[in-house]
């Protein structure tokens, strides 16, 4: 019995040693009793030391701990008390202190044993979490702390864009507009009677600030393309026709440069095609230029080229190569870059900003389109880039570029809305020189009121005026005047010049200031011929048989009623009037528009003569304008067989009229 109680007591006493967790007990006095090797261990006092001593001193807090203990006696049992015991080296570990009462067989508490579970690592870990969480929350902080400065600062960055073009387009504007008097007033007085020197001192003038003109739309073009506003149009136009209108401006530098200007054009290029020709045109016009300006001798090759097609599209190349200085392998990369010359002196040599590369890119490859550059110094350039382009059945719009300057349209009226008086003055000058009328409006306002009493062919709009501007005008003229008159919008501020808005309240047309001379004639004629197209309602309607066409109160006047005069007109009006009806009618099937306009044009003077109606007169100038521009339409047909219906029924009627003279004298 003995032995199986030594037994049992060696038994508990291994479990109790085996316990990797400090175990203690300790007498009511607080002092330890007994212990295992793991509180030795973790407090470094050897187990003969511990016996007897104050268990409360190996604690970080004493007192603390000796609460919990006091605590165990009074409650019976405490449970995971956190408490920190102290090595001797000083090390610390963490410890949850559970303990209980253990009593004598009579109930009497003899002490209290302690199990201090070591939570060092425990705790580590969620020290650790702890940690993480406040660095995961700090990190959240950050990170909307970042977002925010960053939704600031994209902000900013909007704002600044924003305010960018707000003042470069409040600066094109206060440039444009003086400029275009400038230039404006430049070309009229060189027009004038001047000596060599001052046309000379004049063109200086002229260049430069055409100059100044292209670096300003340099500069408003890469704006746009920066705030992402470059917009392209999808408009029919004749491919041939815009690019050989583009290379006629080239002409005279090719020349004075001594240069030869190759163009191959591959007929198998739809003739009209639809794209945006304004930027075409823009594209071709950076490279031929440069092509031309970095040449000093040899050639100047623009080609246009069919690469494929299907139902829907075409795709084209085009390539401008020239002969000149070429440019040098490690620089080829970078002069599409903004602000980019293939070298340091070629600003000082060929001036230029570096800006027009940097552009045709921006053209070419929101397009779709690609564009590549091959070079070898000294020998030349060739750069080439392709676009698609959708094939139409369409007709290609009037394009201004195809218009002569010298085109023959008399009797065009033009209201000028403008309120700067210079430009007024400017824009009067142009048009007396193309022969146009011309009245003057210094507001919308003003301009409503000459249109209630006066009927104009083209309004050219001003934009920002006093009083009512450019779109209020145009809005009214639209909705409550229900004119279908052409307006042109004139415009000094390309980059916000919403050109939707302008078509939205029903603008026609626009033209940035300062005014291109040919470019304001042709935007005129042409969107007078292009009203005359839309609306055929203006030919006077068809007059019946009885309705006498001839007239001859002008010719008594004229021959003061003499009866040979009058006979030997009326005979001459007999002889020639037949036979340019015939060529008339013959011309236009034949599509022979140079003889069609000539013919018309013999015809036009008889008219006033006879006395046939004005409204017969000006459908003959139009017949002879259409035949001018080779513009095929019905209109033009109809008119064509009207004219000739007249004519037919003005001979029947004056030979008549011969025979009543004839008679009356014989
Ligand atoms: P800019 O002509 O105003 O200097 P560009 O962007 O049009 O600016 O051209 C950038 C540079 O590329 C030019 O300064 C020139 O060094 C080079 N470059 C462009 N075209 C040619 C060319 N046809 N021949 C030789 N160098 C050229």
């Amino acid at each position: 019995m003995e032995v199986a109680k030594r037994h049992e007591s060696q038994y508990a006493r291994s479990l109790i040693e085996a316990s990797l967790d400090p175990l203690v007990t300790i007498n009511p006095e607080g002092k330890i009793t007994d212990m295992n090797e793991a509180l030795a261990n973790i407090t470094g006092v050897s187990r003969e030391h511990l016996t007897g001593t104050d268990f409360f001193d190996y604690f970080t807090e004493p007192q603390k701990a000796r609460e919990v203990y006091q605590e165990v006696f009074a409650m019976g049992s405490v449970a995971d008390s956190p408490l920190t015991l102290r090595h001797c080296n000083g090390k610390l570990t963490d410890v949850l202190f559970n303990g209980s009462v253990y009593k004598d067989d009579k109930g009497s508490v003899l002490g209290v044993v302690i199990v201090a579970r070591d939570v060092t690592a425990q705790k580590r870990s969620e020290t650790e979490l702890i940690e993480a969480k406040v660095f995961a929350e700090l990190a959240t902080q950050i990170a909307e702390e970042a977002k925010s400065k960053a939704e600031c600062a994209t902000r900013i960055a909007e704002d600044a864009v924003k305010a960018k073009q707000q003042f470069l387009s409040n600066m094109s504007h206060e440039i444009r507009t003086p400029m275009n008097a400038i230039i404006g007033f430049t070309k009229v007085v060189l027009k004038t009677e001047l000596t060599t020197k001052q046309k000379e001192y004049l063109s200086a003038i002229k260049i430069s600030g055409d100059a100044l003109i292209v670096l300003i739309n340099d500069i408003l073009d890469l704006a746009k393309v920066d705030a992402g506003k470059m917009t392209f149009m999808q408009t029919p136009f004749k491919m041939s026709v815009s690019i050989s209108a583009m290379l006629h401006l080239f002409e005279t530098k090719i020349q004075e440069k001594n240069l030869e200007l190759i163009t191959k054009y591959d007929r198998q290029i739809p003739e009209v095609l639809v794209g945006d020709p304004v930027r075409l045109h823009q594209i071709v016009l950076n490279l031929v230029s440069n092509a031309v300006k970095f040449t000093n001798q040899g050639t100047i090759t623009v080609s246009v080229d069919l690469l494929k097609q299907d139902e829907e599209t075409a795709t084209i190349q085009f390539s401008v190569k020239d002969t000149g200085i070429g440019i040098a392998d490690n620089k080829i990369e970078k002069i599409f870059e903004n602000f980019q010359q293939a070298s340091s002196g070629t600003s000082r040599l060929y001036g230029g900003t570096g800006l027009g590369l940097a552009i045709v890119k921006q053209l070419v490859e929101p397009q779709g389109g690609t564009i590549r550059v091959e070079s070898k110094i000294d020998e030349g350039t060739t750069f080439s880039f392709v676009l698609n382009f959708l094939k139409t059945k369409a007709e290609a719009e009037l394009d201004a570029g195809a218009l002569e300057l010298d085109t023959e349209i008399p009797n065009i009226k033009i209201l000028v809305v403008e309120d700067i008086r210079l430009n007024q003055l400017l824009m009067k000058t142009l048009l007396d020189d193309f022969g146009f009328g011309c009245e003057l409006a210094a507001n919308g306002k003003i301009a409503i009121e000459k249109l209630k009493n006066d009927s104009f062919d083209v309004i050219l709009m001003d934009l920002q005026m006093p009083e009512m501007n450019g779109f209020e005008a145009t809005e009214y003229i639209r909705n409550k005047l229900k004119l279908e008159i052409p307006i042109i919008a004139l415009t000094a501020d390309v980059t916000t010049v919403d050109l939707a808005k302008c078509k939205a309240v029903g603008m026609s047309d626009y033209i940035a200031k300062p005014v291109d001379e040919k470019l304001l004639y042709s935007k005129i004629v042409g969107s007078v011929k292009k009203s005359l197209l839309v609306k055929p309602k203006e030919i006077p309607p068809e007059v019946t048989e009885q309705i006498k066409y001839t007239n001859l109160t002008y010719l008594n006047t004229r021959t003061k009623s003499n009866p040979t005069l009058m006979l030997e007109m009326i005979s001459l009006y007999l002889e020639q009037t037949p036979p340019l009806i015939t060529a008339m009618k013959k011309t236009f099937a034949e599509k022979n528009w140079n003889s069609l306009q000539s013919a018309v044009h013999k015809l036009i003077p008889s008219f006033s003569i006879v006395g046939i109606h004005k409204d017969f007169e000006s459908m003959a100038k139009k017949v002879h304008d259409y035949a001018g521009a080779q513009l095929q339409s019905a209109e033009i047909s109809d008119m064509v067989h009207k004219l000739e219906k007249v004519c037919v029924q003005a001979c029947h009627e004056l030979k008549a009229e011969l025979l009543i003279i004839k008679n009356k004298n014989s």
